[in-house]
């Protein structure tokens, strides 16, 4: 039965540094500060910046929540990042996605001042990931994967990562961050995605397989080989009437088949989730101190 790679236990350790950082940042009168941006109501967005708003209280970070309506129009959205750009209370500006059909993302994020970009979706970022720049910003999800596997100390170097899902949110930076030239890095990486030949036996080649493709269940023990470390990204809902909210949260791997397989496992929850946040909220330190 593989190992469980707790991500909440080892956000806990990001946090310790990080509370360790911000008190040392307060002592000289410098609060680091957060804006998460929300166009709309839809639910799984609005609760992942609850949690994130709730996280930067918790740090003691300046956290400012905007919510706006649905019918917020291109030029408001716009004009309030630029507020944002401008505040030197704020070091790290998030807009959640995806946003309302009227609003055009892309836009949104190039308006975004990259220094304060903690997502790293700019592409001055992007640029940044592909010539491994130490003062860019690298987005929160792949950041996570990358510390988890160190913290854990399944080794990268060398390891053939085979990454499910070429999104620009996941699969695309995971991909650039972990062929790095680095110690924590430096693995053969192969990106597959829906148009993939042969899907099982390229992920049964992969030491190490990343599943981020929206899928519930979908990576089965056929997808897997004995010994393989499994990061499994996905959040889907799928139902279920004995739970309160009529739905639970399973992973794009099923879990328990899989489990059985794998040297080392993470959990949907409890995996790569918290380790997003505890990136997000290092991003902002990051940013803080790069704009002193
Ligand atoms: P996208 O929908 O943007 O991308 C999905 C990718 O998976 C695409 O590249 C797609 O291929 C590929 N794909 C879809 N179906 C298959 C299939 N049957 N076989 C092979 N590849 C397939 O998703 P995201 O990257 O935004 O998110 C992926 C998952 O990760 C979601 O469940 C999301 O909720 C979760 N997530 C979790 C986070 C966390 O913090 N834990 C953060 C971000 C996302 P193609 O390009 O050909 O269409």
């Amino acid at each position: 039965m593989a190992n469980l790679i707790d991500g909440r236990a080892i956000a806990e350790k990001v946090y310790v540094d990080l509370r360790r950082e911000i008190a040392e940042l307060k002592s000289n009168g410098i609060t680091p500060g957060l804006a998460v941006v929300l166009v709309g109501d839809n639910p799984a967005s609005r609760a992942y910046i609850r949690s994130k708003d709730k996280m930067s209280r918790e740090l003691g970070l300046h956290s400012v929540k905007l919510e706006l309506p649905a019918s917020t129009t291109q030029s408001e959205l716009l004009a309030r990042v630029e507020e944002l750009n401008r505040d030197p209370a704020i070091h790290g500006i998030l807009v959640q996605s995806p946003p309302p059909k009227q609003i055009d993302e892309t836009a949104i994020v190039q308006a975004l001042d990259p220094r304060k970009d903690v997502d790293g979706f700019h592409p001055a970022n992007v640029a940044k990931l592909v010539s491994a720049a130490a003062d860019g910003f690298v987005p929160c999800t792949p950041l996570g994967i990358q510390r988890l596997l160190v913290e854990s100390k399944i080794g990268i170097s060398g390891a053939h990562v085979v990454i499910l899902g070429r999104s620009m949110i996941v699969g695309k930076p995971l991909a650039l961050l972990l062929m790095q030239k680095n110690k924590n890095a430096d693995a053969t990486v192969t990106v597959a995605h829906s148009r993939s030949r042969n899907l099982e036996e390229i992920t049964r080649s992969a030491d190490i397989l990343i599943a981020a493709i929206g899928r519930a269940n979908f990576v089965k023990s056929g997808h897997v080989r004995d010994g393989a470390v499994i990061v499994d990204v996905g959040i889907n809902r799928i139902e279920d009437a004995t739970n309160e909210r009529g739905y639970r949260l399973v992973g794009d791997v099923a879990f328990d088949e899989v489990a059985k397989k794998a040297a080392a496992i993470t959990p949907v929850p409890g995996g790569v989730g918290p380790m997003t946040i505890a990136m997000l909220m290092s991003n902002t330190v990051k940013a803080c101190r790069q704009l002193l």
